[in-house]
């Protein structure tokens, strides 16, 4: 019988393959504070099972782990990881310090479809999915080696791909992480960042775990957005912002909105002015991201005087705004520098696979 990797399954499925290979239930949670809070991933070191328990366990289940395959440590004390993925492949993670918290920003594709005009990871197209103990595996690896695992930390899912392109596994990790007894990340601590995939938003509302929501706008106007953005003619804004207005409140506490600021694109006074409309009487705040320039990337970031003017007329306009400072830019570790493989496809089969 082929074994079961154990780090793709929640609570719950690891109960239910407990019971079926004939042992209690409630051992999975013993489990899964042996691997998610102890770092374990020998069975025969988890010493409150059965000898006999631990036996079985071997048999029928494997713990994987994600080998780092590199470790860079900025000046600002970001620490970017390349992990070894079982098929060869490799994904990239972040460590951000005190930002005030802890922060893990973690990858959930290889590669992503999306397209988007100044963002590295998009030149690699899709190469695959994670899955959910891939997602998961990063936070696990990091923790590990950061000897965080018994700290309060955030999770953002702000790495490589997008999250709602795959959804179930991104939605599996997040109840992994959440769980009480693994790493009980409270779901307030993670961030699910979407270009905005209406269906996918729309779904999300309806999840009884759920993270918070960060959505990348961009751009205040259609034309705008589909230019940097593919999937905007797709989904335009209007339905992105409807669908965060459909967002239950109780449950979303606030959105965010990502703007990238590229100079003499999408940063000037009127554009501040055309946001500020878009969001003024949803519950949001608007995060504003000054381009982290890549080699490739046919973009500019503006000057730090057009920066807080943009964030000064949204502020002005009774928007809640936050300028996010780059962190770890010589290591391209900052939001957007994250690729790892050489697969550059064409600006074409991008926008194909993007708007498909
Ligand atoms: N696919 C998700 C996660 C992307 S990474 C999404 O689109 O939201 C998180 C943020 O970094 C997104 O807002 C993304 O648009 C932004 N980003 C991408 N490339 C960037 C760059 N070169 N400089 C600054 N931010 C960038």
């Amino acid at each position: 019988m082929p074994q079961v990797e154990l780090t793709e399954l929640t609570l719950s499925e690891l109960e239910t393959a407990l019971a079926a290979a004939g042992l209690e239930r409630y051992r999975a949670r013993q489990i899964f504070q042996w691997v998610y809070r102890r770092g374990v991933t020998d069975f025969t070191a988890m010493t409150d099972l059965p000898g006999a328990q631990r036996e079985t366990l071997a048999g029928r289940f494997r713990i994987s782990t994600l080998p780092v395959a590199r470790r860079d440590v900025s000046e600002d004390g970001t620490e970017k990881f390349l992990l070894a993925l079982q098929d060869g492949r490799h994904v990239e993670s972040v460590f951000i310090p005190r930002t005030p918290h802890q922060t893990f920003c973690v990858s959930t594709q290889v590669g992503c479809a999306m397209g988007c005009a100044f963002c590295l990871t998009a030149t690699m197209g899709l190469v695959r999915n994670l899955t959910p103990g891939e997602i998961v595996g990063q936070v696990r690896v990091l923790a590990g080696a950061l000897e965080l695992r018994d700290s309060r930390f955030n999770v953002v899912f702000m790495g490589m791909g997008e999250p709602l392109h795959n959804y179930d596994a991104t939605m599996a990790a997040v109840r992994i992480l959440a769980d009480d007894h693994g790493f009980a990340v409270h779901p307030r601590r993670i961030t699910l960042s979407t270009v905005g995939l209406v269906p996918a938003i729309e779904r999300l509302a309806g999840e009884d775990v759920m993270p918070r929501l960060a959505v990348s706008l961009h751009a205040p106007t259609d034309e705008q957005r589909a230019a940097l953005v593919p999937v905007n003619r797709k989904y335009p804004i209007a339905e992105i912002i409807e669908a965060c207005r459909r967002f239950p409140l109780v449950r979303r506490g606030r959105i965010t909105f990502e703007y990238v600021l590229l100079a003499g694109v999408n940063d000037s006074p009127d554009d501040a002015r055309r946001l500020a409309a878009l969001v003024r009487d949803l519950h949001v705040k608007v995060n504003l991201i000054p381009l982290n320039p890549a080699a490739g990337i046919p973009f500019e970031r503006p000057s730090d005087e057009r920066i807080d003017a943009f964030a000064g007329a949204l502020a002005e306009r009774g928007v809640t705004v936050m300028v996010r400072k780059s962190r770890g830019r010589d290591i391209r570790a900052a939001c957007g520098q994250l690729a790892v493989e050489g697969t550059k496809r064409s600006a074409a089969q991008r926008l194909a696979d993007a708007i498909r």
